[in-house]
């Protein structure tokens, strides 16, 4: 008789393809046996009776600020991946700006990995910094293992993390399509954000729609034709990151239609919150693109069903709670909004649950696609030879979000008090449960 390490009975099997019944065998930490028509027979070290829950590919967040090395003040790779394995993801991209020193040379990355080996109880992947100084850097990042390259259009906030220039940006693209990586772009006009604060602050007008106000949706537009055209020009291929509008959406739909290889990323946020969020909870729902209107939400739900969106990522962006406070003005506090662990929550209450989006819609966007187009072979869907990174949730059960459910350094988020359907009972990451019923086991 097979001896797995687990074995995974009766559950409810959720793809990108097809939702099916059946039961999962694991062995070093990878899928051995997906059986759909009878029941997987052997022995295994543990077993898990998965009646009435559904098994999901573990989310791979495309999108994270962890902060670590040097401002683990902020949030840290061990406090960001337990909230992670806490919310069902098993792999996350942590972004290279927020960590000092960021992460723009191979000395920074290899410093990052060796923290992250220690520290993270989910697979943790980097991405390298695009920034001016650092084109000479780029091919050594990749050759040591960076996701793809990311780079701010506007100002990262971040004083060593200098965003890009139309230059850097043509040389940097170059480059990063001469080694065949990918460029993911924060994208907003630097030039209109900043004259339209300036004149909204100069006018005493510092309200939360005064803010969002300052950073129009045709600012991201602006910025993604412009990223655009360098992609065409370059050949290199292009994420666009956090749109927060359908309207940013077509223009890359456009670009795509046309050949540009070039894909989107949107976040929860955009999809659940407005701009009513950030006036009822101040710098806590504050970000850059900033929520919109509730039609800018359906429009953007819209494009998640039919299929012009490639990947969703948290973009959990943490502060400390003394930057989260309203002091005179909204422009003055830190954004950011702290979410890793709420992502498939808010996905399945007001995805499927209130707007019909197939569960495997949801399992593509949020796995199989970063999977795929950040090149995690074995990652992404649940079939033999995967790895065994796999989220086991509960549909039938609601719950409401509370302050100390949050495994965040800063327990603070806009989606405390909500109430969501669909629990994550159980995390495996490798074959090895690290989160069950509410509690971190490893
Ligand atoms: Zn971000």
């Amino acid at each position: 008789m097979t001896t797995y390490d687990l074995l995974i009975k009766n559950g409810t099997i959720v793809t990108a393809d097809t939702t099916v019944q059946g039961d999962i065998a694991v062995k070093d930490g990878k899928i051995v046996e997906v059986s759909t028509g009878k029941s997987l027979e052997g022995t295994a070290n543990r077993e898990i009776n998965a009646e009435g829950l559904h098994i999901f590919p573990g989310m791979i967040d495309s999108h994270v600020h962890f902060n670590e090395p040097g401002r683990t003040e902020w949030e840290g790779l061990e406090t960001g991946s337990r909230s992670l394995a806490a919310g069902g993801a098993t792999s996350f991209f942590d972004m290279p700006l927020n960590s000092t020193p960021p992460t723009i040379n191979k000395e920074n990355l290899e410093l990052k990995r060796s923290l992250a080996a220690e520290k993270s109880i989910v697979n943790p992947y980097f991405w390298g910094g695009l920034v001016p100084e650092n084109i000479a850097d780029l091919k050594d990042l990749h050759e040591n293992g960076v996701i793809g390259f990311k780079a701010f259009m506007s100002p990262s906030g971040i004083a060593d993390f200098n965003n890009v220039d139309d230059e850097t940006i043509y040389k940097g693209m170059k480059e990063i399509a001469s080694l065949g990586s990918i460029l993911a772009v924060h994208a907003e006009s630097t030039v209109m954000c900043d004259q339209l604060a300036k004149e909204k602050i100069e006018a005493g007008k510092v309200t939360a729609r005064d803010y969002v106000e300052s950073r129009p949706i045709i600012s991201e537009i602006e910025a993604v034709r412009r990223i655009i055209s360098y992609a065409e020009l370059t050949g290199c291929k292009l994420h666009i990151v956090h749109a927060s509008s359908r309207k940013v959406v077509e223009v890359i739909k456009a670009a795509q239609q046309r050949g540009v290889d070039v894909t989107v990323e949107t976040c929860p946020h955009y999809l659940s919150l407005t701009v009513k969020d950030i006036e009822e909870q101040g710098v806590i729902a504050k970000c850059a693109p900033p929520l919109r209107d509730e039609d800018e939400v359906e429009d953007l739900w819209r494009a998640v069903a039919e299929g012009e969106i490639t990947t969703i990522g948290s973009d959990h962006s943490p502060a400390p709670a003394s930057m989260k406070v309203i002091k005179d003005n909204i422009f003055d506090g830190w954004g950011g909004i702290s979410g890793a662990q709420s992502s498939l929550n808010i996905l399945i209450t007001e995805g499927h649950f209130k707007r019909n989006v197939p569960l495997e819609k949801i399992v593509e966007l949020t796995a199989t696609n970063p999977a795929k187009l950040f090149g995690l072979e074995n990652k992404g869907t649940i079939a033999a030879n995967y790895d065994a990174d796999l989220t086991l949730i509960d549909l039938n059960e609601s719950f409401e979000l509370k302050k100390e459910d949050l495994f965040y350094r800063h327990q603070h988020s806009p989606y405390i008090g909500k109430t969501y359907k669909g629990a994550v009972k159980t995390t495996i990451v490798g074959g090895e449960v690290v989160f069950e019923n509410g509690q971190l086991t490893k």
